[in-house]
C-alpha cells in the first residue's frame, strides 16, 4: 500500500492514503440529491442513477473489497469565486483518477475507481441507446455510488477542506 500511495502522489494527487471499504457507507440521502439533478447528469450516463443500479448494488460492491485507496487533488483559488480554477481542478481530478486506474490494476486487477462527477470518458455518453463503450474503464462518481465525500475523507483520516481559497476533489479506488 505504501508504494501505491507514493505512486498516486507521483501521478499528481495532492494527498493519498488507505481507506477501509467497510467504513464507507452508501446513503439514500445522497441518491436523493442525484434525483434532484442539480448536476444535470441524472438519467444521462451509464455511471449515474438510475443506470448505475440501486444503492444495494453499491453496498454489494463494497463487500467485495477489503482494501481501498483514497486520493485527493487540492487546488489553490484566487478567491472563493474563482470558478475557472474550480472547473480546471475538477477536470484535472477526473483525468488523474482515470489515468491512474491502469497503474492500480497492475497490482489489483479487479480494482474499481470512483471519482468526481459523471463519467466523461466519451465526448457523449451512449446512454441509453447503446451499451457503454468502455465498461471496464468507465468511472462512477463517489456521489452516484451513494457516498458522502466528507464522510469518506473522515474514514480515511484526511481533511475534506484544506482552508480558505482552496478546493479539493476526492476519489477512491476499491482494491481487493
Ligand atoms: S465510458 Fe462512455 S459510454 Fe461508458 S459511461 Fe463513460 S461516457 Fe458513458
Amino acid at each position: 500500500m505504501e508504494s501505491l500511495i507514493a505512486a498516486a502522489k507521483a501521478h499528481g494527487f495532492s494527498h493519498a492514503t488507505e481507506v477501509d471499504p467497510s467504513a464507507l457507507v452508501p446513503r439514500d440521502e445522497v441518491r436523493q440529491m442525484c434525483s434532484a439533478n442539480l448536476c444535470s447528469a441524472y438519467g444521462t450516463n451509464w455511471m449515474c442513477p438510475p443506470a448505475c443500479g440501486p444503492l444495494s448494488t453499491s453496498t454489494q460492491t463494497l463487500r467485495r473489497f477489503h482494501e481501498g485507496l483514497l486520493v485527493q487533488l487540492t487546488a489553490q483559488l484566487e478567491d472563493s469565486f474563482d470558478y475557472e480554477a474550480m472547473m480546471a481542478a475538477d477536470k484535472l481530478a477526473r483525468k488523474l483518477v482515470s489515468t491512474f486506474l491502469p497503474t492500480v490494476r497492475e497490482r489489483f486487477p479487479k480494482a474499481i475507481a470512483l471519482g468526481n462527477g459523471a463519467c466523461d470518458l466519451c465526448k457523449t455518453c451512449t446512454y441509453p441507446s447503446k451499451p457503454c463503450r468502455r465498461p471496464t474503464r468507465a468511472i462512477q462518481s463517489m456521489e452516484s455510488f451513494g457516498l458522502v465525500v466528507s464522510e469518506a475523507c473522515e474514514a480515511a483520516n484526511l481533511p475534506y477542506y484544506y482552508g480558505p481559497n482552496t478546493i479539493t476533489y476526492t476519489g477512491c479506488y476499491l482494491l481487493r
